[in-house]
């Protein structure tokens, strides 16, 4: 096992690594930007350094500065959190290069999955239904672009092969506004992820947004787990999980667990990943991604399975077996998580850094929060505006949903405006109640422009 873990992130996360580290006997190391001096990971960690300015391309993303304060610590292996670092092929082999286990999958399993394209095809291969859509990227110069769209069927989306965070999508309702689109895609791919070439899918009408996290180790063996439910978005940026699906029975459950295993063989997956699908309103499914790194919604899963996401993957990172199957795997409840932004919903969600004059944070059964932050902590405006995880846990769905409503009533964050009240308002949605939740939920729902 390891003697002492670096983590390369901030916040949320990288509180929740430090906690497993610290539950497995494992020294840990913060680093953080100047600004970050004050956040909760540093004061939590055994040790921390100052690896750079405040802009994450000179601290969090600083490849060289992360591995120095590696070998200056003594740090033997470094978790990538998620964002930043954690799908980066170069940092991976740099780790390793140095001696430094990166907690992850290979180099091969990010990069085949990195690139949307490759991903598919990889897919299909496996026998892994995908989205109907072009065969490779498409530019406005193919001389059978309207064919292929046409073959496909509109609404078709475009999407950035090296895509992330909902950025670099277009959906196009009709030919004229094709070439457009794709225009205005590549522009956004380019300037986002420094590749421009961008694909072409179906557009899947009123979808659930549904994922499966998979464990594999060293040994070649891939276990799958209950599905989140991901399909409460703002633009196309998930919001809230909840596991399970309202949407799934048990069936689809089994299939759509297998095809997830599947995907993960295929690309020899060893520690944490999941595997995304959408599901259209006929429950046909499709593969839409592989995200290669422990995911900012793991903790519902942690919560309805009791398996503890982040010690599983320091141990399979370690070289460890993995020690269950799939079907030893309960679901022990219902589990909703609300991400609380520092954002303000009624201005578009415009980012609301600043200083946080009260936290209070809400406790008491079934409910956990996952935080970096608290009174008199300052928001940097630099990063991601993820200040805190609400978490709550009950036997049913419905007794989770009042839950999570009293949880949100004892949440206090003063002095910025945050996504909680948004929170408040969908728990009393009708049509959440209902369990009857597609992508679209917020602006037909809440937001009412339907
Ligand atoms: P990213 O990598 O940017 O997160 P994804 O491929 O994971 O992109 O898609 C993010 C979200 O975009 C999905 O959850 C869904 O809401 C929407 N989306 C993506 N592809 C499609 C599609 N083919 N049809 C309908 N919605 C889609």
């Amino acid at each position: 096992m390891f003697k002492k873990i670096l983590i390369a992130n901030r916040g949320e996360i990288a509180c929740r690594v430090i906690r497993a580290a610290r539950e497995l006997g494992i020294k840990t190391v913060a680093i953080h930007s100047e600004v970050d001096r004050e956040c909760l990971h540093v004061k939590m960690a055994d040790e921390s350094i100052c690896i750079g300015p405040n802009p994450a391309a000179e601290s969090y993303l600083n490849i060289p500065s992360i591995i120095s304060a590696a070998e200056i610590s003594g740090a033997d292996a470094i978790h990538p959190g998620y964002g930043f670092l954690a799908e980066n092929t170069y940092f991976a082999e740099v780790c390793e290069s140095c001696g430094i286990k990166f907690i992850g999958p290979s180099k091969n399993s990010i990069e085949k999955m990195g690139d949307k394209i490759t991903a598919r095809q990889l897919m299909i291969k496996a026998g892994v239904p995908v989205v109907p859509g072009s065969p490779g990227p498409v530019t406005i110069e193919d001389p059978d672009l309207f064919k292929l769209a046409k073959k496909i069927g509109y609404p078709v989306i475009i999407k950035a092969t090296a895509g992330g965070g909902g950025k670099g999508m277009r959906v196009v309702v009709t030919e004229e506004a094709l070439k457009n689109a794709i225009q205005m895609a590549q522009a956004e791919a380019r300037s986002s992820f420094g590749n421009e070439a961008v694909y072409m899918e179906k557009y899947i009408e009123e979808p659930h947004h549904i994922e499966f996290q998979v464990l594999g180790d060293s040994k070649g063996k891939v276990v799958y787990l209950p599905e989140r439910d991901c399909s409460i978005q703002r633009r196309h940026q998930k919001l809230l999980e909840e596991s399970p699906s309202p949407f799934l029975d048990e069936s689809l459950r089994r299939k759509m667990g297998k095809a997830a295993r599947s995907a993960a063989e295929a690309v020899d997956y060893v520690t944490v990943g999941t595997v995304e699908f959408l599901v259209d309103k006929y429950r046909h499914f499709y593969f839409m991604e592989m995200n290669t790194r422990i995911q900012v919604e793991h903790p519902v899963t942690e919560m309805i399975t009791g398996i503890d996401l982040l010690k599983e993957q320091i141990k399979l990172a370690a070289g460890e077996r993995l020690s269950f199957d799939s079907k030893d795997v309960r679901i022990l409840g219902h589990a909703i998580e609300c991400r609380i932004n520092a954002e303000d919903p009624s201005r578009d969600f415009i980012p609301s850094p600043g200083k946080i004059t009260q936290f209070i944070a809400p406790g008491g059964p079934g409910i956990r929060v996952d935080s970096h932050v608290y009174t008199g902590y300052t928001i940097p405006p630099f990063y991601d505006s993820l200040i805190a995880k609400v978490i709550a846990l009950a036997p049913t769905r419905a007794e989770t949903i009042m839950r999570m409503q009293r949880a949100l009533r004892e949440l206090t964050v003063e002095g910025i405006k945050t996504t909680a009240p948004l929170h408040a308002k969908i728990m009393t949605n009708d049509y959440f109640a209902q369990g009857d939740v597609c992508t679209d939920f917020l602006p037909k729902h809440v937001f009412g422009n339907e």
